[in-house]
């Protein structure tokens, strides 16, 4: 049987500047019989944006997130592509969502904060939500079709990060921390990865988009990145989708849902890739994951509060402010404090993640001041030390940090 020629499929994309943007517009590229791109947003990126749009002929295009909204419920969109990064994403997400155009979403922190939210808005328009994250969708792949009772768990494949080997990381630079093993990204990515808390942020997302509660979402270390996904299955069995280590992949499946479009290129050669090696979670050395686990099963305005977190405290490592470890270690503080509320509406998230960023400054702010009074006294503290800092203005003494100590 000979499919009938597929509709061109309209597209906004949303932060079109960014690593994800820029190979979705390569995605295009080389299907201009598939796609048409007729909105584009940016953050900042003005001349970039400029050239993008007269390369494809657009001419809505938006710069920052109010821009990014409006073209979010662009009235001839066939789907929304939403590759903006961070919670500044999920406006975005919901307008799109809310106009019964479907989402093609890499901002997965549009679903780790207002996971409920993007839910609630697609059911009543019956806009799809359609992951471009890799692991998600290699796990659409794996359960599309099938019954939930077949199913026992789901599992998402981590690379590990440049860290994976390195057993000290107190020292460790954004630098180092920018240089992923496997996969080229934007920068906030790039360390989630290192900390592994992207995983968990995926974990969060996961359980949004397929309904598994935590106990049912496992994660795998898997240096090649080469299986992205895995369903176990309720007789013992597994599925694992592999696929080579090329978001276009997962970006041109989101775009096409539900057809199909063949990629250009071959795709993997096994013999070549040679061995495929699988290798539990250090906790201790990534607590990120622990911490976004007990985010997503506290639930309520805890995810939002975790992501608000991460990405403030990802900012300040980034400028100088913070350690690498003391990522984690202020996210746990943050949640510790976390007064707890309803995600109701969309007040309710941004409240949540203003409260967050609000007492990460302030642990950061207290932290550092300790440190140029008494230089290297923070760095050597503990852990215990590190969440003894209150998230306030006041300077605790070199005491009151020595008291933690073991
Ligand atoms: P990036 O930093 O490279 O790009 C981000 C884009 O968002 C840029 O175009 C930027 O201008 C735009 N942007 C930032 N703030 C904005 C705002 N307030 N309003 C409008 N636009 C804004 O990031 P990335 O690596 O492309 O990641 C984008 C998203 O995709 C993230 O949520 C990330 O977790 C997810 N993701 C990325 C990858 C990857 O391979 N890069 C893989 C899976 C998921
Ligand atoms: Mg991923």
């Amino acid at each position: 049987m000979s499919t009938p020629a597929a509709a061109v499929r309209k597209i906004v994309i949303l932060g079109s500047t960014g690593s994800i943007g820029r190979q979705a517009l390569d995605v295009v590229r080389s299907h201009r019989d598939r796609f048409q791109v007729i909105g584009l947003a940016t953050g900042t990126d003005r001349a970039a944006l400029a050239g993008q749009a007269a390369e494809f002929g657009v001419t809505a295009t938006a710069v920052g997130t109010d821009g990014a909204v409006d073209l979010a419920a662009h009235p001839d969109a066939d789907v929304v592509l939403n590759a903006i990064v961070g919670a500044a994403g999920l406006r975005a997400s919901l307008a799109a969502l809310r106009a019964g155009i479907d989402l093609a979403l890499a901002n997965k922190e549009s679903l780790v904060a207002g996971g409920e939210l993007c839910l609630a808005a697609a059911r009543r328009s019956g806009a799809r939500i359609i992951p471009v994250d890799s692991e998600h969708w290699a796990l659409t792949q794996c359960l599309e079709g099938r019954d939930r009772s077949s199913v026992r768990r789901i599992v998402l494949t981590a690379s590990g990060g440049p860290f994976r080997t390195q057993l000290v990381l107190d020292d460790v630079t954004p630098e180092e921390a920018l240089a992923h093993p496997t996969w080229a990204m934007g920068p906030k990515i790039t360390i989630d990865s290192a900390t592994l808390m992207n995983k968990g942020l995926e974990v969060i997302e996961a359980h949004f988009l397929f309904g598994f509660d935590f106990e049912h979402i496992g994660i795998v270390v898997h240096p090649q990145s080469i299986v992205h996904g895995i369903v176990e299955n309720a007789d013992g069995s597994m599925l694992l989708q592999a696929a080579p280590t090329d978001m276009r992949i997962p970006i041109r499946a989101a775009l096409a849902h539900p057809d199909h479009v063949a990629a250009p290129a071959d795709g993997l050669d096994l013999g070549a890739v040679g061995s495929l090696t699988f290798e539990g979670v250090d906790h201790d050395r990534f607590p990120a994951v622990s911490l976004a686990y007990e985010a997503g099963r506290q639930g309520a305005t805890y995810p939002a509060a975790l992501n608000a977190a991460n990405e403030e405290a990802v900012g300040a490592f980034l400028s100088g402010l913070l350690s690498f470890v003391g990522i984690s270690h202020v996210i746990e503080a943050t949640l510790a404090a976390h007064r707890p509320g309803d995600p109701l509406d969309l007040d309710d998230v941004l409240e949540a993640d203003a409260a967050a960023r609000a007492a990460v400054r302030g642990i950061i702010r207290t932290r550092n001041a300790v440190e140029r009074s008494d230089p290297g006294v923070v760095r050597r503290a503990n852990r215990a030390a590190f969440l003894a800092l209150e998230p306030s203005e006041a300077v605790p003494t070199r005491r009151s940090l020595e008291r933690e100590e073991p």
